[in-house]
């Protein structure tokens, strides 16, 4: 494929070798199965060829995403490109082993649950918690996802990066400021990590024993099919728990289970969750959200924070 910059029109002499789609709907590829249409969609074909697609279309505005387990696009879709990492960066090796434990790198577009495996087979223990978790691995890293204890940079060593020019290099977590569902470079002036994103991880992990990783996976996945509405489409837990609390027991509290907006409802299952009851528009989802919020701070005093990240625009503009 010629490799174009959109903005200025100017067309480059290098081919890509990934798959580039228009008038993408990111229903496809957002796990809340709403919202509108990317202008462009690249899937990368691996890591050289994302970097030939950064360095040709300097101007462009990127989205990169993994599982969409943790978006919301709004009905007015994206401008710019969406660069799906999901099934293309997906190098999974164990690097080195001894008796206290071993490192293992994974590619930012493997699936959590395949780390989880990956290091239960090889008797490594740690990352166990990551079987749940529905994104993945640039995701885990962006989000610092976590549960039952555990969060993803507990784990990491160091990460591998690419900046806006295609440039690859490694950083330490020392270089990050990390805390509950929130990872921002130390240097970063504000906001989020726009100029750079995450391209694999190295994790250390613990000497662990087989049999008890995979027993532990599967308690922690049986918690979540008993406690949480997997049955709709969702994307997990949209607040964040506030400091001492839970976020799903304050809007239960406030009487929201259950309630809703066109085709999003507050899940009767699990009060931290919306669900897509069959044809949720974005915004019936980003409304009941802000009802949420609005709701909780006038009964708890408490704002609730999303963990949830909205982007695109409200309407699209022809
Ligand atoms: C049923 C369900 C259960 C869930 N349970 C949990 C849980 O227990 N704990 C938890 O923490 N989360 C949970 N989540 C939320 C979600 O799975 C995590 O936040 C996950 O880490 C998101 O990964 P993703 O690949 O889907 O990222 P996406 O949703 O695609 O993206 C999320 C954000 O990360 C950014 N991003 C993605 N890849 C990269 C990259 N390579 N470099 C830089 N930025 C990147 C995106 O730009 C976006 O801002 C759950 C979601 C669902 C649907």
């Amino acid at each position: 494929m010629p490799i174009a910059d959109h903005t200025t029109g100017e067309t480059g002499v290098s081919a890509l070798r990934g798959e580039m789609r228009l008038a993408e709907p990111m229903s496809k590829h957002t796990t809340w199965r709403a919202g509108g249409y990317a202008d462009r969609y690249y899937q990368p074909a691996d890591l050289d060829d994302w970097a030939d697609f950064l360095r040709a279309s300097p101007h462009e505005v990127i989205h990169v995403i993994g599982l969409g387990s943790n978006l919301l696009v709004r009905d007015g879709g994206l401008r710019g490109t969406v660069v799906a990492l999901h099934a293309r960066l997906n190098d999974l090796r164990l690097i080195e082993q001894n008796q206290s434990g071993g490192l293992i790198y994974a590619s930012a577009g493997v699936a959590c649950a395949k780390v989880a495996r990956f290091a239960a087979k090889h008797h490594l223990a740690g990352a166990e918690f990551l079987a749940g978790i529905p994104g993945t691995v640039g995701g885990a890293l962006a989000m610092n996802a976590g549960c039952y204890g555990s969060e993803t940079w507990e784990i990491v060593a160091q990460v591998e990066i690419i900046k806006r020019n295609g440039e690859i290099v490694m950083r330490q977590p020392g270089e990050y400021a990390i805390g509950y569902r929130s990872v921002k470079r130390h240097s970063e002036p504000a906001g989020t990590m726009e100029a750079e994103w995450f391209t694999g991880a190295y994790f250390r992990l613990a000497q662990g024993d087989q049999m008890q990783s995979r027993q532990r996976i599967k308690e922690l996945l049986a918690q979540r099919v008993a406690g949480q509405p997997l049955n709709l489409p969702n994307a997990g837990s949209v607040f964040r728990n506030p400091p001492g609390d839970y976020a799903a027991r304050l809007i239960e509290a406030c009487g929201l289970k259950g309630c809703h907006i066109g085709g999003a409802m507050v899940s009767p299952k699990h009060a931290n969750f919306i669900v897509n009851t069959g044809a949720a528009s974005a915004a019936d989802i980003e409304a009941l959200i802000m009802m949420v919020q609005s709701r909780v701070k006038k009964a708890m005093a408490i704002a609730l924070i999303q963990e949830v990240r909205i982007i695109g625009d409200a309407r699209r503009l022809t």
